[in-house]
């Protein structure tokens, strides 16, 4: 199958059983996120794996219908829903540069005067959730709407269990929005932002989900009903994030491994797009150092090694 040509099918059943053969054979490498210990209650060698495809095929493997915390994939979703709403605005409060540093780091925000880096690490996000709120009203009730739809699971939901927990060991989020709050970044109360974003991260949802929702973004903007949620342009433009700092400080690792542009959260989903083709998630638990969950990884690696089917 490599050097699959571009306008070519591809055999997803086939993929995704040399995918989560590849993903099993991780093992026991990496470790379950416990800095939330909610989430450590989770099956460690749990693995699911689904693709949706722009014509509407769905695929899946193991797992793949078993809800999970969605953590920072969610961030995908906010940041194309304040975009949807505000367009450019959104980013005179944040940038679109990785950031080099963990996604809960602190350092940057001080010499960069409160404007985060980028949209998915935490301090980006808490920025990208604050003008969705003021855009919304119910920035985390906008994003469980989107993903209920574009799913079409009316059952999909915030976890309150995970929503708690984060907000009980939530010092660093707390920290980042403060100091945010600090530079004249943040135009809601520190606590609405808090709550509305432990809320979105919070969402449980499976890989079948996930990939029916992220799949506006394999067609450049248009959702599952045919309507437009955002221009081509600003699809390409969230397709470029998610690659450059989609991944956090492993940004350019998961580019060089997997090649397509992605989001992964600590609940060890990694959601991924084939723009033109298909999305893809991934998920399982066990996490590497920069947070990105090992068998997910190594799972899309495997899908397009395999494929020969990358945006490169
Ligand atoms: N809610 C998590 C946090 O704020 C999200 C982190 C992640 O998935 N990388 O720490």
């Amino acid at each position: 199958m490599n050097g699959m040509p571009a306008g070519e099918k591809l055999d997803y059943r086939l993929l995704l059983d040399a995918a989560a053969a590849a993903a099993r054979a991780t093992g026991d490498q990496g470790h379950v996120a416990d800095y939330i210990p909610a989430l450590a209650t989770v099956d460690p060698d749990a693995f699911g794996m689904a693709v949706a495809t722009v014509d509407g095929e769905l695929y899946g493997i193991g797992d793949w219908e078993q809800p999970f915390s969605v953590q920072s994939v969610s961030k995908l979703f906010t940041l194309a829903l304040a975009l949807a709403h505000g367009g450019d605005t959104v980013w005179r409060g944040v940038g679109r540069e990785p950031s080099g540093n963990p996604f809960n780091s602190l350092v940057q925000l001080e010499s960069e005067h409160g404007i985060p880096r980028n949209p998915f690490i935490n301090a980006g996000a808490l920025v990208v959730t604050d003008r969705l709120q003021t855009m919304t009203g119910d920035a985390a009730g906008a994003v469980r709407e989107f993903l209920r739809r574009e799913s079409g699971n009316p059952l999909l939901d915030t976890d309150p269990v995970v929503a708690a927990s984060e907000a009980e060991h939530g010092h660093r989020n707390a920290a980042l929005a403060h100091f945010i709050a600090s530079h004249g970044n943040l135009e809601n109360p520190v606590e609405t932002v808090l709550d509305h974003y432990y809320a979105h991260c919070a969402v449980s949802a499976s890989c079948r989900d996930l990939v029916l929702a992220g799949s506006f973004l394999a067609r450049y903007g248009v959702r599952t009903d045919g309507t437009r949620l955002m221009s081509r342009s600003e699809a390409k433009r969230v397709n470029a994030v998610l690659l450059t700092c989609g991944t956090y400080d492993a940004a350019g690792e998961f580019a060089f491994r997997v090649g397509l542009p992605g989001k992964s959260g600590v609940g060890g989903g990694v959601l991924a797009i084939l723009p033109g083709r298909a999305a893809v998630c991934a998920w399982g638990p066990r996490l590497d150092q920069a947070g990105n969950s090992v068998a997910a990884v190594t799972a899309l690696d495997a899908l397009t090694t395999l494929s020969g089917c990358s945006i490169f």
